[in-house]
C-alpha cells in the first residue's frame, strides 16, 4: 500500500523533498509552524505514498498515524446504515489527518479513504501527542484544524441538504483540482456519485450539461476542467467557504 522513505531533518528543503516524486507541493500547516515547533516534529517524520482507496484511518479505531499531504486527496467519509459512504471533508496539503492526536484524542471519528494517491509526511500518533503536549504551537494548531473541520462538516451537512447536485459536482470538483497536480482527473461518474451521495445517472446528467457548456470534459474515467473560471461560477458558495475555514488555520498558525 505505501512507500516509507525518511524525511530529511529539514522539510524546507524542497530539493531533498523533489527527489525521485512528483513535484513537490509540501504541507501548508506544516509550514505555518514556527521554525523552533517544527524543528522538534521533523525528525520524527516520514516521506510516504498511499494508493488510491487506501483506507487511513476507521472510526471508532485508535488513530495510528497523522498524516500531512503534499499531493493527493483524502477524503473523510461518514458511513450510513445502509453501507453506503459519503464524503464530508476533503484533505489535502492545507490540512491534516489524524491531527487530533495532538489535543489527546486517541479513537478516531471518521473514516479516511485516498481519493487521489498521496504523497506526504506522517508521524506515530502516539509520539505526535508526546511532542505536542511539550509545545504550545503544535497543540493551538491541532485545536484549531479541530475548529474547522466541525465548521466544514456543518457546511456539508448544509451543502449536501440544499444545494443541488450540478453545483456540488462542481465544488467536489474544484477540491480535487485544488489538491491534485494532475489533469485529466481519474475518477469515474460512478466514484462521484458514491462520493456525494447521489444516483449514478444524475451524475452523468450533470456532466453532460457541464460538458456542453464547455466547463469540463468526460471521457473514460477521466474528468478533464476546460473552463476552470466557469467551474467557479457554477460552483455553490460552500467551496468558497471551505477554502477560506482552512486558508484562516494556515494563516492563524503561520501568526
Ligand atoms: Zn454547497
Amino acid at each position: 500500500m505505501s512507500d516509507v522513505r525518511p524525511v530529511h531533518d529539514s522539510l524546507k528543503d524542497p530539493g531533498v523533498l523533489g527527489v525521485g516524486f512528483p513535484p513537490v507541493r509540501r504541507n501548508h500547516l506544516l509550514d505555518s509552524l514556527p521554525p523552533s515547533a517544527f524543528d522538534v516534529l521533523a525528525p520524527h517524520l516520514v516521506q510516504t505514498t498511499h494508493a488510491k482507496d487506501s483506507v487511513l484511518q476507521s472510526p471508532g479505531r485508535p488513530i495510528q498515524r497523522v498524516y500531512f499531504p503534499y499531493t493527493g486527496l483524502i477524503a473523510l467519509v461518514t458511513g450510513l446504515e445502509e453501507g453506503r459512504f459519503l464524503d464530508t471533508v476533503a484533505v489535502g496539503r492545507e490540512g491534516a489527518v489524524g491531527l487530533s492526536a495532538g489535543m489527546g484524542a486517541q479513537t478516531a471519528y471518521s473514516m479516511a479513504v485516498v481519493r487521489f494517491p498521496v504523497t506526504g509526511a506522517e508521524i506515530s500518533a502516539a509520539r505526535f501527542a508526546e511532542i505536542a503536549a511539550r509545545s504550545k504551537p503544535l497543540r493551538d494548531l491541532s485545536t484549531r484544524y479541530a475548529d474547522a473541520l466541525l465548521a466544514q462538516v456543518q457546511q456539508r451537512l448544509v451543502c449536501n441538504t440544499v444545494h443541488p447536485v450540478q453545483e456540488r459536482i462542481c465544488g467536489w470538483l474544484l477540491h480535487a483540482h485544488d489538491r491534485v497536480a494532475a489533469d485529466p482527473l481519474a475518477v469515474t461518474q460512478e466514484a462521484l456519485a458514491e462520493a456525494l451521495g447521489v444516483q449514478r445517472t444524475t451524475v452523468t446528467m450533470n456532466c453532460r450539461t457541464l460538458q456542453s457548456q464547455g466547463i469540463i470534459h468526460v471521457r473514460r474515467g477521466r474528468i478533464s476542467i476546460r473552463n476552470l473560471a466557469a467551474l467557479e461560477r457554477t460552483a455553490c458558495s460552500c467551496y468558497r467557504i471551505e477554502r477560506q475555514l482552512t486558508n484562516a488555520v494556515n494563516r492563524s498558525a503561520a501568526a
